[in-house]
């Protein structure tokens, strides 16, 4: 038996969980708009008194849906539906509101995953002590005791909301409920969904079901109270725990905490660390936030570029090539590093990270086929500052620079970035944004290059054409 027999007989949702009792009314804030599926004397949003008002619902609000499950269903035309408006609420750390499309959406629910120690608690605490509501928030902590969350929150140096934060040190959701209750908050972090767990579906606890069914809960009732979740989850290096994949289908939002490398330069204290949406209800997948992380927690890094570009004092060795890249609406400028040594097996190996290596095996056969640089016979080396992961095509033109530069010993001239996407037959495709990118060479003392195909470009940025 998995879910409880009196719940059984009534509605299911699609993940085949009950769905509770629908409810006939909401209380909504006169002063802030905030709603409550109950009378409360005081808004937990903005702190006034009776300012709760029993609030008529229209059947197209969200509201008005959840009414639906009592009555006959029904449709009504689109020019008739209220335009549900975006209330959001700023997460006070830039980076986050970027990924998430522009703050925290309230009756919203991200997931956080990512390897374990990566820094998913501090991005937690900061986010709690930085959000720029007015209402109460829940810590939900089910691996740290409330010393150490308190410990860390001095380590970073946090100070605001520290009254407004309520710990919970707990992964029962039967306690947490109570709890929710009591305290009313508008923005909960659970820290982590591997530790939650409910008497009501089955005996042990970080099992799926159990994971699924506390995850359902805590939904539903950011749902039901305009409040915001945030719901960690650890995840291996290859994904490999198939909770959080689960999770996925059942939130609106999901970030993946990436590891970085080192700062290419500018001075930065600590590694990088990058946020991911790969899901987004509420804004694009593209945006990518990016912090280092050092003594002082994770930081938001005002100019990137200087994280992926290497300072050096001399003259630029061959095999370096500086990508001007877009990530999400952001043009940034990246330093490739390609190494060619002969091959030792009898195939040529390719070992990149940060590029896909079908992509780096791309760009070298088309170098081999259009200039007749041999490739084939090498095993091929490729690195990007700060081990930033990039997935743009436009990257391609630089990464047949550095290869070219690495494979010839012949250095690319100084303070150029390269943008172009490769065709198959050589040609260079123009890049979207240029204008964006030109911007951003230009604040860094870097002029923007892009050719035609890759003969013209080998010509103009090495001064010749090296065959065979
Ligand atoms: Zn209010």
């Amino acid at each position: 038996m998995i879910f409880p027999p009196q719940a059984a007989e009534g509605i299911k949702n699609v993940y085949g969980i009950p769905m509770k009792k629908p409810r006939a009314l909401i209380f909504r804030c006169g002063s802030c708009g905030h709603e409550e599926p109950k009378w409360l004397g005081r808004c937990p949003e903005c702190g006034e008194w009776n300012t709760l008002t029993e609030t008529a619902v229209s059947p197209g609000s969200h509201a008005g849906r959840a009414l639906s499950g009592g009555t006959a269903p029904r449709s009504l035309p689109l020019s008739a539906v209220d335009p549900q408006e975006e209330k959001r609420v700023g997460s006070g750390i830039e980076e986050l509101d970027r990924v998430l499309g522009g703050g925290i959406m309230k009756r919203s629910a991200v997931l956080l995953g990512g390897e374990p120690g990566i820094g998913k608690s501090t991005l937690l605490i900061q986010t709690a002590a930085a959000a720029g509501t007015r209402g109460r928030i829940l810590y939900i902590s089910g691996e740290e005791s409330a010393g150490q969350v308190r410990m860390r929150a001095d380590r970073l140096g946090l100070t605001a909301n520290l009254d407004r934060i309520e710990m919970c040190c707990t992964g029962r959701l039967e306690d947490i409920l109570v709890i929710l209750e009591a305290v009313k908050p508008v923005l909960i972090m659970a820290d982590s969904a591997q530790t939650l767990h409910t008497d009501e579906a089955g005996p042990a606890p970080g099992t799926i079901n159990q994971m699924k069914f506390c995850a359902y809960e805590l939904i539903s009732w950011v749902k039901d109270h305009d409040a915001a979740l945030f719901l960690s989850a650890h995840v291996t290096k290859d994904g490999l725990i198939s909770g959080p994949k689960t999770l996925e289908h059942m939130v609106d939002t999901v970030l993946y905490f990436e590891q970085g490398g080192n700062p290419g330069g500018g001075g930065y204290d600590g590694d990088c660390r990058f946020l991911r949406a790969v899901k987004n209800r509420f804004g694009s997948v593209d945006e990518i936030g990016i912090f280092t992380m050092g003594e002082g927690g994770l930081q938001v890094v005002a100019d990137p570029s200087l994280l992926f570009l290497v300072r050096r004092e001399g003259a630029v060795p061959p095999g370096i090539a500086t990508a001007s890249v877009m990530e999400g609406s952001r043009s940034l400028l990246v330093e490739l590093q390609a190494l060619t040594v002969p091959a030792k097996g009898s195939v040529s190996r390719v070992f990149s990270g940060s590029i896909e290596t079908n992509r780096v095996s791309r760009v070298a056969a088309s170098l081999e086929k259009h200039l007749g640089l041999r490739l084939s016979d090498q095993d091929l080396y490729v690195n990007v500052a700060g081990g930033i992961r990039i997935n743009e095509v436009g990257v391609e033109l630089a990464l047949a620079a550095a290869l070219y530069s690495a494979r010839t010993g012949i250095a690319l001239p100084a303070a150029t970035a390269i943008a172009g996407e490769l065709s198959l037959a050589g040609e260079v495709l123009p890049v979207r944004k240029k204008a964006a990118r030109e911007k951003t060479a230009g604040g860094l003392g870097f002029s923007l290059f892009t050719a035609g195909d890759l003969k013209g470009a080998a010509l103009a940025l090495f001064g010749s054409v090296k065959l065979g």
